[in-house]
């Protein structure tokens, strides 16, 4: 990550020129792709669902997620690097609007219609604005792949007597080769061929088709490495571009740096700018940027792919919409624990795969995590109970499974345990979410009784402390193995009536539904 650069895009370079007041691209355009009626549909549900479910607690959110950042009073024009790469975006948003102007006037009324989606510059798989995102699956499908040239037929001729014709025919051949050019693509300048009945000799049309193809490759090549770029460094120039827009809106001050720089998402510091109406900004604040990287989100995806709240939208997400689903995970487990109660940062804002929230810590230094802090015997206890009330309100209040607690994910801040990095975390009816917790209480109780806590349980005391059942098994294999059969009565039981069980219950009494 390159911190000087997201550094340089602080507003402290004092006033500018005088053209700076004037924004020299004015407001970008935004164009609307149409979808299919049962993707906005399901979209629409989930969103549904999941407002619902949250209870509305953090509509603002959501709300001033799209918001006029650059508006022509506050362009900052410190950052060269930064201007031109704005220019550039728009430069390749307006390419693209005049490709989807030529498309739609080619295509008309046509039933059958062609698409310029692979000649964008913005190339749907990396686009960032929701609104002109298609699924890449869509996007596999090259509609410029050359068509079978018409063929003559196999005894090499056609027609009668004096008439005959054969494959060899220059004429015939010239007139094929120039309707071939046709399938070029679209960028290739062709010219009108047809029209003016050009007859492309053999030699001629090869040296064309030829250059055609290594223009074809370059153009994705150059795809290819903006997709690299993507994926290498945490902070893509999109990234920086929205930081950038977080900064010179004025909600943030600066951007200090990096605290953290781990497999899934970079993290870093940054000072408070204003507050807006609705929103205080803190002092400080730490800025989640979750990693485009795919690999690394790969096997993470049975955390979010059986969560029945993002089931419906898995499916046929691309990658990059399921990262972003990933910041939208955390925003949402974070609201549910701050409504709790729980110490954990407070949600600022989301912006697409960016979680801006609170920092826990002090004058740029993060609060230590719990395994690099030495507590006092007495601190080490109450750290204990704490992080036990704190699981149990986890389940019961917000009901939430951790699912990567340990004391990697535990700070120490102010005398007591903050919780951070719950993008992972679930329901406890999620189809693992009690092996989950189990792995967690694992981690709990295996730090606390390794610091010397004589009170702390153990691992199966504290999954039973915490979950509310009463699991007898008095060993690992039996326990797990009781788990593992729960976790399959709620799979059974949504196979049979459509839902899962709103709770777990192992005393004897029927299981309590959902209704
Ligand atoms: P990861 O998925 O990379 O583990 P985390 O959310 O655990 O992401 O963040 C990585 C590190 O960044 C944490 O261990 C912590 O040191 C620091 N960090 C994350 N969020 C905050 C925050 N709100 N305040 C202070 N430090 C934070
Ligand atoms: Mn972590």
């Amino acid at each position: 990550m390159d911190s000087v650069g997201v550094a340089a895009a602080a507003p402290d370079a004092g006033p500018g020129p005088a053209w700076q007041s004037k924004c020299p691209w004015g407001a970008p355009s935004t164009t609307s792709i149409s979808c299919s009626l049962a993707d906005v549909m399901s979209e629409q549900l989930a969103k549904e669902l999941q407002l619902e479910e949250e209870n509305a607690a953090f509509p603002e959110v959501v709300a001033a997620a799209e918001g006029p950042f650059i508006t022509g009073e506050n362009i900052d024009t410190s950052s060269d690097l930064m201007l031109a790469q704005m220019l550039q975006m728009e430069f390749d948003r307006e390419y693209d609007a005049q490709l989807r102007r030529e498309e739609k006037k080619i295509n008309g009324d046509s039933k059958v219609s062609i698409s310029f989606e692979n000649y964008r510059k913005v190339h749907p798989y990396d686009s960032d604005s929701s609104e002109d995102e298609v699924d890449w699956q869509d996007t596999r499908h090259d509609p410029y792949r050359a068509d079978k040239p018409t063929t003559t037929p196999r005894r090499g001729f056609i027609g009668k007597g004096k008439d005959i014709t054969t494959k060899h025919d220059e004429v015939v051949c010239g007139r094929k080769n120039t309707a071939r050019m046709e399938n070029f693509a679209p960028e290739f300048q062709v010219g009108d061929g047809i029209g003016m009945d050009l007859k492309l000799s053999n030699q001629v049309f090869n040296a064309l088709k030829q250059h055609a193809y290594s223009e074809e490759r370059r153009s994705a090549r150059l795809h290819e490495k903006k997709e690299h770029s993507t994926a290498e460094k945490a902070v893509d120039p999109k990234t920086r571009l929205l930081l950038y827009k977080m900064v010179n809106s004025g909600m943030l001050e600066t951007i200090t740096g990096c605290i953290s720089t781990g497999k899934e998402s970079v993290v870093f510091h940054a000072y408070g700018g204003n507050a807006t109406e609705d929103k205080v900004i803190p002092a400080e604040c730490a800025i989640k940027v979750f990693k485009t990287t795919l690999n690394e989100f790969k096997n993470r995806d049975k955390y979010i792919k059986d969560d029945y709240r993002f089931k419906d939208r898995f499916s046929k997400l691309n990658p990059r919409k399921i990262i972003r689903m990933w910041a939208e995970k955390e925003m949402h487990n974070l609201t549910r624990m701050q409504n709790a109660g729980i110490p954990c940062p407070q949600v600022v804002i989301l912006k697409k795969h960016v979680l801006v929230m609170s920092f826990i810590g002090q004058d740029q230094v993060p609060a230590p995590k719990l395994k690099d802090v030495t507590l006092s015997s007495e601190d080490m206890k109450k750290a204990y109970y704490q992080i036990l009330n704190m699981m149990q309100q986890l389940y019961r209040e917000c009901n939430l499974v951790h699912a990567d607690l340990s004391e990697y994910n535990t700070l120490w801040h102010d005398g007591k345990v903050w919780l951070i990095d719950v993008s992972q975390s679930v329901e406890p009816t999620h189809p693992h979410g009690l092996e989950f917790l189990f792995r967690d209480c694992r981690n709990v109780s295996q730090f606390f009784q390794k610091g010397g806590v004589a009170e702390a349980l153990n691992e199966r005391e504290l999954f039973n402390a915490v979950s509310g059942l009463n699991i007898t098994a008095d060993n690992e294999v039996d326990f797990q193995a009781e788990i593992e059969a729960l976790e399959k009565m709620n799979e059974d039981h949504v196979q049979n009536h459509g839902k899962k069980l709103s709770t777990f219950s192992s005393d004897g009494d029927p299981p309590i539904y959902d209704e």
